[in-house]
């Protein structure tokens, strides 16, 4: 029996919907194995900056650093602005087209700053997302079901350094009128670290790792192929390719299975994944970890995540898929408690309620059953139960 500390991040729109789904989960995970997860829950997004005047307390960050992972929904007030949120990076300046990104008492805080903290403070440098469409949703995705079959990869993105991080980055005055800068500074030591996560974690699959970069025009690249290639001597077990990241956004819809782990800088990274979503058929399908350094009692520090953001446009109507929250938890229980057969039962369950025949609505096929949010929930824990 284990005793895991597990804080609760639901964040905003459809954070608490699916976060509550993979907390049933998890329950369900407890009761069945005989573990105990310590959940705490705390305000993250928009409902801390209304209610705590920022976008993560410090008593939240301290809960999260004395925490084994951390659950987290999604954060953010408004459709269409994910620079935030999704890049890990950079608060957005001030106003864009759309206007601010929250208007309240505390308009200058963004709520995506509470993720950018949690990254950046807690030193989450790894960005996993597994990318396995179901077999009975290949008809969902817009790429044609022969091309995806089979598909099973992982994009292992860097997540905090490079171009969202660098400094200068600015819009200034000159003589000629308003030029704009961004920095794309990569250490040696940040690379090798994010290839070798990479390299590792391609052991215990296909054992192969296609790595990314733009070595034909840019320095950083140069040195990321360089170092890369340092790192794969220490694996000769190991296949490790090269590739250019225009050739591979191709080759991602072109030939989706012929990749095991693909590892890339944090902007190449945060591009390529959202592509590599629609292979799924739905973002409300996709599940991440972020991981650092940090071990705990029980594994590596983590935090999970659905890709997706807090949806506001069909928050509290019952619509959410929450599938990516709760393959959201199996992958924390593989990655940051070590409970594999645990892992599995969640996947193994998720798999069976979507071969028979139930979807939420942004799954909606022909002769399919339309369930909502909770019930798809309910069905998952059934399933779990066995
Ligand atoms: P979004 O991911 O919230 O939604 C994009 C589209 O996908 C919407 O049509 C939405 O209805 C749909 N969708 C998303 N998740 C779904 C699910 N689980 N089930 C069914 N449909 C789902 O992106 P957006 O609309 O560009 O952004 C909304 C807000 O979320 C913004 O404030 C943005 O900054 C924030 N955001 C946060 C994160 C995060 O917390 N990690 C990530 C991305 C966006």
């Amino acid at each position: 029996m284990g005793t895991y500390a597990i804080a609760v991040l639901a964040g905003d729109g459809i954070g608490p919907e699916v976060t509550a789904q993979g907390v049933r989960v998890l329950e369900a995970v407890a009761e069945r194995f005989g573990h105990y997860f310590k959940m705490t829950e705390a305000l993250v997004g928009v409902a801390a900056i209304e209610a705590e005047g920022d976008a993560i307390s410090h008593a939240t960050m301290r809960l999260c650093q004395e925490s084994d992972a951390i659950l987290f929904g999604a954060v953010g007030g408004r459709s269409g602005g994910r620079s935030g949120g999704r890049s890990g990076g950079v608060p957005r300046m001030g106003r864009d087209k759309a206007g601010p990104s929250y208007e309240g008492p505390h308009s200058g805080v963004q709520p995506e700053r509470a993720l950018f903290r949690l990254r950046k403070e807690l030193a989450l440098y790894a960005n996993l997302r597994p990318i396995r469409p179901f077999d009975a949703l290949l008809n969902a995705s817009t790429i044609k079901a022969d091309i995806l079959r089979g598909t099973d990869l992982l994009v292992v993105r860097e997540l905090t350094g490079g171009i969202y991080y660098g400094k200068p980055s600015e819009i200034r005055e000159t003589a000629q009128g308003l030029e704009a800068i961004d920095t794309l500074v990569y250490t040696e030591a940040e690379i090798a670290r994010i290839v070798r996560t990479a390299f590792e974690l391609a052991r215990d699959r296909r054992k192969k790792v296609a790595s990314v970069d733009k070595a034909n025009v840019l320095s950083s690249s140069r040195l990321w192929r360089r170092t890369a290639d340092l790192v794969a001597a220490d694996y000769p077990d190991v296949t490790l390719e090269h590739l250019l990241v225009d050739a591979c956004a191709m080759h991602l819809i072109r030939r989706p299975a012929s990749f095991d782990v693909i590892v890339t800088e944090n902007m190449f990274g945060d591009i390529l994944t959202d592509e590599a979503s629609m292979l799924a058929g739905s973002m409300g399908m996709l599940p991440s970890a972020s991981l650092g350094t940090r071990h705990t009692a029980h594994g590596l520090f983590g935090l999970y995540e659905p890709i997706h953001g807090s949806a506001p446009d069909i928050a509290g109507q019952e619509k959410a898929n929450p599938i990516a929250a709760i393959l959201t938890v199996a992958l924390m229980l593989r990655y940051s408690f070590n409970l594999k057969e645990e892992a599995r039962a969640i996947e193994g369950a998720v798999e069976r309620i979507v071969e028979a025949g139930y979807r939420t609505e942004d799954l909606r096929e022909e002769g399919k059953k339309v369930v909502g949010t909770k019930e798809m929930g309910r069905l998952i824990v059934e399933a779990v139960r066995g």
